[in-house]
């Protein structure tokens, strides 16, 4: 077994019905993690049930505190545990400052940030001595290149994964301190041509800030030294690295997976 095997560990994936989070619940089973996904999208069942025996699904809102409570009692009940947390549930709404629609921004903050932290919370009560797991663990959070970079149209959104960033690294300052065993990363995924990879490249075009999406998109790849738009694949493998014990002296620390776009 190299230091790079999951064998054993529970995963909890948060958003992890489609997109990036399914690419990384795919890859952390893969290495060997029974994984939950946890998603307010019925499609997180299916997408459970498509990763084969011993997985499980949980109906999960990130922004309440209710919700992530069963989540946790269902994830122990479903794998037998909670080692790794992945805060990745997140959603993007593009938007000049000039034009900013306050219910937007609420949105994004309280899905974005309120979400990440609940997380964070609730992962730690879980995983620390004492908690309904127990045994410590991992958390990363999956904050955005648009954290690292000034790009036109995602002002809030880009707010809000600075925020991600924050809540990181004092949360693996709290844990350290207090003995939780928890490591808390993030990574910093460049442009994926997810569902809203996609949408944002569409938005940025629809408001008037580049000609079309296929001129936004040419203008991240411009700005990219790797050449090229991430994948899915690209950030699931990063957080492998960051569940497993190849990364165990790692804590507080954020990855840019972006080609270097955010350098
Ligand atoms: P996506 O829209 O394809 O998937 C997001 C998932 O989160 C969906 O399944 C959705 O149902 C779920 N979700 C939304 N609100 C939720 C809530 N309140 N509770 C539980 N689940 C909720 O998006 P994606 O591209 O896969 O993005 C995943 C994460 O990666 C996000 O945090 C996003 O900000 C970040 N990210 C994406 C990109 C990109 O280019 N795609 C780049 C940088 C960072």
């Amino acid at each position: 077994m190299t230091s790079y095997s999951l064998a054993g560990r529970r995963a909890l994936v948060t958003g992890g019905a489609q997109g990036l989070g399914e690419g990384m619940a795919r890859a952390l089973a893969a290495a060997g993690a029974r994984v939950v996904i946890g998603d307010i999208d019925p499609l997180g069942k299916d997408t459970a049930a498509s990763l084969g025996d011993g997985h499980g699904h949980v109906t999960l809102d990130v922004t309440d505190d209710a919700s992530w409570e069963e989540a946790i009692v269902s994830t122990v009940e479903q794998v037998g545990g909670l080692d790794l947390l992945v805060n990745n549930a997140g959603i993007e709404i593009t938007s000049l400052l000039a034009d900013l629609d306050a219910a937007d921004a609420a949105r994004m903050l309280n899905v974005n940030v309120l979400g990440t932290a609940l997380g964070i919370k609730h992962g730690f009560r879980a995983m620390r001595p004492g908690g309904a797991a127990g045994e410590g663990g991992g958390i990363i959070n999956i904050a955005s290149v648009a954290a690292t970079i000034a790009f036109p149209g995602i002002s809030v959104y880009s707010a809000t994964k600075s925020a991600v960033d924050r809540l990181t690294r004092v949360a693996a300052m709290e844990s350290g301190k207090l003995g939780y065993g928890v490591r808390v990363n993030c990574i910093y995924p460049g442009l994926v041509p997810t569902r809203m990879g996609a949408g944002l490249a569409n938005d940025v075009a629809q408001i008037g800030l580049f000609g079309s999406p296929e001129e936004a998109v040419g203008a991240v790849i411009e700005l990219t030294p790797g050449g090229r738009l991430g994948t899915v694949e690209d950030m699931a493998d990063a957080v492998v690295f960051l569940a497993s014990d190849a990364s165990r002296f790692i804590t507080g620390a954020g990855l840019p997976v972006d080609g270097g776009m955010g350098m």
